[in-house]
C-alpha cells in the first residue's frame, strides 16, 4: 500500500516536472524567435564554438553580452529559458537520500489515504472526540486516558510493544470510533492501514481460500502487510468452516512475525472469544507479551 502511494506521489511529481520543462521549452522557442534575439543568439553560439577550439574568449564574452542585452531589451533574461527545480533538496526527483523527499510527502499522504480508503472506512478522528458532555467525571478521565494511550500508539505504530490490541465493549461504547481515530492518525503519519469489518474480513479470507493456490496470498496481501490492520466488530461475522478461525490465526501470526499491529474491536467478552475462535486465536489476543485487551464499559457513551 505504501509502495503504491509512493509511486503515485512520484508519478505526480514527474508529471509536474515534465509540464514545467515543456513550458520552459515553449518559452525558449518563443523568445528565440524574436529576430534580434535570434541573431544575437546565433552569433553567441558561433563565438562560443570558436572559442571552444581556442583563443577567442573576448569574442565569446562580447557576443554573450550582446545576446543578454538583446534579451533584456525585450524584457527577458536567461532564467526564462532554464528549468530550475522547485525543490532544492531533491532537485525535483522526489528522492532525498533514498527516502521520500518532504516535497512529495503531502501527495504521498493523499495517495495513501485514497489507497487505504480511510475517509470511508475511518471518518472519526482524534480531533472529533469530545468528552465535555460526559457528566461522570471518573468515566471522562478514564476515557481521556484511554484516548491518550491510543493516540500515542497510533503515532508510534508499528513500533509498539503491544502488537495485537483488542477493544472489548458493548454497542455504543465508542470502540469503533476509537479504532477509527487510531487508523486515521496512523495514515496521516504515513503508515498503511487496512480497516475492515469482521464480515468484510471473513469475505476476503473466503475469497482467498477459494482462489488458485498461487493467488491465495496475493488476494490478502494488504491484510498481511499493512502497518495496521483493524478488524471491526469481531463476532458479528458468520463462522465459515475452514476459513474464519484458521485464516484469522494465519493473519495474526503472519503480522506478529512481521512486527505489524492489529487492532480488533468486539462486543464479545474474552471468554466468548475463546469459545468462538478457539484456544489458538485466543492465546494470540491474550498474550501478555505481545497483546493487550481493553474493556470499555462506558454506559451509553457515544463519541460521535
Ligand atoms: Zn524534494
Amino acid at each position: 500500500m505504501k509502495k503504491r502511494a509512493i509511486e503515485t506521489a512520484l508519478a505526480k511529481k514527474r508529471a509536474e516536472v515534465a509540464k514545467k520543462k515543456d513550458e520552459v521549452a515553449k518559452n525558449t522557442a518563443l523568445i528565440l524567435s524574436v529576430p534580434e534575439i535570434k541573431t544575437a543568439h546565433e552569433k553567441y553560439v558561433n563565438a562560443a564554438f570558436k572559442n571552444a577550439l581556442g583563443g577567442f574568449e573576448k569574442e565569446e564574452k562580447a557576443a554573450k553580452d550582446a545576446y543578454i542585452k538583446a534579451l533584456k531589451d525585450h524584457g527577458y533574461d536567461e532564467s526564462d529559458m532554464t528549468y530550475t527545480p522547485a525543490c532544492p533538496i531533491c532537485k525535483d526527483t522526489g528522492n532525498a537520500g533514498g527516502k521520500l523527499c518532504k516535497c512529495v510527502w503531502d501527495e504521498y499522504i493523499l495517495a495513501l489515504k485514497e489507497i487505504c480508503d480511510i475517509d470511508a472506512c475511518a471518518p472519526f478522528a482524534f480531533s472529533d472526540a469530545d468528552f465535555d458532555g460526559i457528566k461522570n467525571e471518573n468515566l471522562r478521565r478514564e476515557l481521556e486516558k484511554l484516548y491518550e494511550y491510543f493516540k500515542l500508539y497510533a503515532q508510534k505504530l508499528p513500533n509498539t510493544k503491544a502488537k495485537i490490541i483488542t477493544l472489548c465493549g458493548g454497542t455504543g461504547t465508542g470502540k469503533t470510533s476509537l479504532a477509527s481515530a487510531v487508523a486515521r492518525e496512523a495514515v496521516e503519519r504515513g503508515k498503511s492501514v487496512k480497516f475492515v469489518s469482521a464480515y468484510g474480513f471473513d469475505t476476503a479470507m473466503l475469497n482467498s481460500h477459494t482462489s488458485p493456490t498461487d493467488e491465495k496470498l496475493g488476494r490478502i496481501s494488504d491484510y498481511l502487510t499493512a502497518d495496521l490492520l483493524v478488524i471491526d466488530d469481531l463476532g458479528t461475522e458468520p463462522i465459515l468452516k475452514n476459513v474464519t478461525e484458521p485464516y484469522l490465526l494465519l493473519v495474526l501470526e503472519e503480522r506478529e512475525n512481521k512486527g505489524l499491529c492489529t487492532l480488533i474491536t468486539t462486543n464479545l467478552s474474552p471468554a466468548r472469544i475463546l469459545n468462538r475462535y478457539g484456544e489458538r486465536v485466543y492465546s494470540r489476543l491474550a498474550s501478555k507479551q505481545n497483546s493487550r485487551i481493553f474493556k470499555i464499559d462506558g454506559k451509553d457513551l457515544r463519541l460521535n
